[in-house]
């Protein structure tokens, strides 16, 4: 186990400095853990709270190297980061977290599909496709409904296309990817698990996914989960699987389909903090950004344990807005107890952007899941006018 940590020279490097390394370092300073934070953008959330921010681009070689060298363990907080320098710096003696060939695969959703494949974890069917030609010869074995994923690119749902009809077949790019089962599943959950270098592994409670109606994005998470005990143990079981078959150190956050059978499916992994875990923060003993950077170093693994019910609600650009951001309509909320306003720091909005989120913690998870839709509804992310901002 790594040893005096708080208040020396030892440095954590983060790799990314959005919202998801601005979170981590919360943790960082509440114990005192000396941080620098590479992001390609001066504006980036993550450039406070930092002892060294450096701007540079995560996916050069170079860059990534020359960070890494003035770091004694580095971590990520996005998957779009050179492998090839992680490598190189691990045989430097670094201490990287994920594993670099653990990350090269999650970076590319067909080879994750492989990895599941190969290693007999749940998930649904797929053919790998590599453009049109090879999705001419895919789609005479593929009735409709089906899935068009993209092998990398993709987040927040683009670079997926859930085919309905032939329509929608004419919008797949002529780019990598597979074909993928259409899932008619019941419910999207998620686990975050953990694990540290010495082998502790703890998960966090499962948390439900619901999805905003037409931005194919997720707009509330909900703990604790709907589902059976028994179900809940088992999605667990599958994403300690999953983390130990990446061999990771630090989170892999877990996204599972449930099916109307019964049967769970990983649909994909993040090996950092996710979206599906923000609600740990105020609802659980360790936060998910705690966890990670106690994994990383090595540190003990706290409690997962949930305190309270929580719904986390995403606050994102609203339609229409695109410039420098303002927030309308949060005053109410602030006099109201259990209501937990989180804003990332972007200084530009434009629609769907995730800009902030609320979690609401209450007694019940009906009432979380009402406080949070009404603070999502009451703050508006928007510009000043049109003078500031452009309305689109
Ligand atoms: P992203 O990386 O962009 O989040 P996902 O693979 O998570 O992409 O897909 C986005 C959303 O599309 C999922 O959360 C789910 O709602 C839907 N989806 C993805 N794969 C399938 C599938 N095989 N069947 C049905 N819906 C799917």
């Amino acid at each position: 186990m790594a040893k005096n940590i708080f208040s020396t020279a030892y440095t954590l490097g983060i790799l990314g400095g959005g919202q998801l390394g601005k979170m981590m370092l919360y943790t960082a300073r509440k114990f005192d853990i000396r941080t620098n934070v590479l992001d390609p953008s001066p504006d980036a959330p993550g450039q406070y709270g930092a002892h060294k921010f450096v701007v540079g681009d995560l996916m050069d070689y170079q860059a990534v190297m020359d960070f890494g060298a003035h770091c004694d363990t580095l971590c990520i907080e996005i998957e779009s980061v050179n492998v090839q320098a992680l490598r190189d710096l691990r045989a430097m003696g670094k201490k990287v977290h994920p594993n670099p060939d653990s990350l090269e695969i999650i970076q590319n959703k067909t080879k994750q599909k492989k990895f599941y494949a190969d290693h007999g974890i749940p998930t649904a069917k797929f053919e790998i496709v590599d453009g049109h030609d090879a999705l001419k010869t895919a789609l005479s074995k593929w009735s409709l409904p089906f899935v068009w994923k993209a092998s990398t690119g993709g987040y927040d749902g683009f670079g997926v296309v859930v085919c309905r009809s032939t329509e929608d077949v004419k919008l797949i790019p002529d780019a990598p990817g597979m074909l993928e089962d259409f899932v008619n599943f019941d419910l999207e959950v998620s686990v975050i698990v953990a694990q540290n270098e010495s082998g502790d592994i703890t998960t966090f409670p499962v948390a439900d996914q619901e999805f905003h109606p037409t931005a194919n994005q997720v707009e509330y998470v909900l703990c604790p989960s709907v589902l059976t005990d028994d179900m809940q143990r088992k999605a667990q079981e599958i994403a300690i699987t999953t983390a130990k078959a990446y061999d990771i150190c630090g989170l892999l956050a877990v996204e599972l389909f449930v099916t109307p059978a019964g049967e769970i499916l990983v649909n994909e992994v993040a090996p950092r903090p996710h979206n599906s875990g923000h609600h740990t923060i105020e609802a659980c003993y360790t936060s998910q950004f705690e966890q990670h950077i106690r994994a990383v170093l090595d540190l003990p693994l706290g409690s997962t344990e949930l305190k309270c019910p929580a719904v986390m609600a995403n606050l994102v650009g609203a339609e229409g807005y695109a410039g420098n951001v303002i927030y309308d309509g949060y005053h109410d909320l602030l006099n109201e107890a259990g209501i937990n306003i989180h804003i990332y720091g972007k200084a530009q909005t434009r629609p769907y952007r995730k800009m902030g989120h609320v979690t609401a913690i209450s007694n019940s998870r009906d009432e979380a899941r009402a406080k949070a839709e009404w603070a999502k509804n009451s703050i508006l992310v928007k510009t000043q006018d049109n003078a500031l901002g452009q309305k689109l």
